[in-house]
């Protein structure tokens, strides 16, 4: 049996909230990964099946890595339908905000959000929520967003309402958060959550070959390619960086979600503690994706020097300015996070990159 996690008053004040709404608009954050797709399909249909007309809006487009989700392609993408999206939160009743902790992170999607006068409901895992919502379910020591949200549903007596739809997209979100159960997987109440959303008819199995065993040619691609030529190891700071460029990216027709999981690829190797890739993903705009292990934190270095944040070991962030020098300032500001590397020996030799 699951434990209940959340306060016996936010469940109430969460079915009030529903009770009186009609219309609901979903939002999760940009560059929509596993969790925040997963959640907030998984929500729309559960509130569909409860009787609401719900909208999802997810500020630029998802991954087509996540496109085979039940009810992708009935989400409003605001960059591209500005108008509709505004419009979607003009009218709803409620606005659920899934898996961000900060307005910053639904982009241009903010303001619309702002002028509603929906309430809102944030479910989210990051640290430090800086959001105002009239109900917030926030854990940062949970897993995913996915779980949370399944917790929620099941305090407040919807889980009759989560079928199989539903139950593939939140299964969907704790896979991605946890790699397959694989790291943040050491709650017992996880594998409760997993068992009920099984027994719920998810083909586990078959989700794990979709997300994690399917990639196009490019990825496998650019995969190989970035590991065995564009990575640097940097032993002094028990570090690893790789890099690629727009031209580089072009040349293999890289698409969103192509280098998923990348910059994971490093730490299996037991001497880097962290790791960091940048992507240039427009002229004088880097895109910064960081992991570390244990008790090092790239979350403080992505907020302190790359306007971003996320969890301590899965961190990000973005940086203004050409490829070299956003590599320069990573080079930059490693020596200042030695003396929080763990002590023990490295063992790992420079590349001489
Ligand atoms: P990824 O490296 O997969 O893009 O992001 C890992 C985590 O870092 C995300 O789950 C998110 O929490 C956080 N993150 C990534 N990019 C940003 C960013 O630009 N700003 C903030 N605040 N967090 C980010
Ligand atoms: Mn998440």
């Amino acid at each position: 049996m699951l434990k209940p996690l959340i306060s016996q008053d936010k469940i109430e004040a969460f079915r009030k909230l529903m009770e009186a709404s009609a219309n609901v608009a979903v939002v999760c954050h940009m560059t929509p990964d596993g969790d925040a797709m997963g959640s907030s399909l998984c929500l729309m249909h559960v509130l569909r099946a409860a009787g609401k007309s719900v909208s999802v809006v997810v500020p630029d487009c998802p991954p087509d890595n996540m496109m085979f989700l039940p009810g992708a392609d009935e989400v409003t993408v605001a960059s591209y339908h500005p108008t509709k999206a505004k419009y979607i939160f003009a009218r709803a009743d409620v606005i659920f905000m899934l898996d961000f902790n900060d307005l910053k992170r639904i982009d241009r999607t903010a303001p619309f959000v702002e002028m509603s006068k929906a309430r809102r409901i944030l479910v989210d895992h990051h640290l430090e929520p800086a959001v105002r919502a009239d109900v917030s379910v926030s854990y940062p020591e949970k897993s995913s967003t996915c779980a949370l949200l399944y917790t929620l549903l099941w305090q407040a007596g919807m889980d009759s309402l989560i079928d199989v739809d539903a139950a593939t997209c939140c299964c969907a979100g704790m896979m991605t958060d946890t790699g397959n159960f694989s790291y943040n997987s050491n709650d017992p109440e996880l594998y409760k959550i997993l068992a009920a959303l099984v027994e719920k008819g998810v083909d586990k199995d078959a989700l794990y070959a979709r997300i994690f065993n399917t990639s196009s040619l490019n990825r496998i691609r650019i995969m190989g390619y970035s590991q065995y030529a564009k990575m640097r190891v940097l032993p002094e700071h028990k570090a690893a960086l790789i890099t690629l460029s727009r031209d580089e990216l072009n040349e293999f027709d890289y698409k969103k979600g192509d280098t998923e999981a990348l910059v994971n690829v490093p730490l299996s190797v037991p001497g880097i503690v962290y790791s960091v890739y940048l992507r240039e993903d427009e002229p004088d705009y880097v895109k910064v994706s960081m992991r570390s292990k244990g008790d090092f934190s790239v979350k403080e270095i992505c907020e302190c020097h790359f306007g971003g944040g996320g969890h301590k070991n899965a961190a990000g962030g973005e940086f203004h300015g050409s490829l070299g020098d956003a590599v320069a300032r990573v080079i930059g500001i490693m020596p200042l996070y030695d003396s929080k590397l763990p002590g023990d020996g490295c063992g790992i030799a420079s590349d001489g990159q």
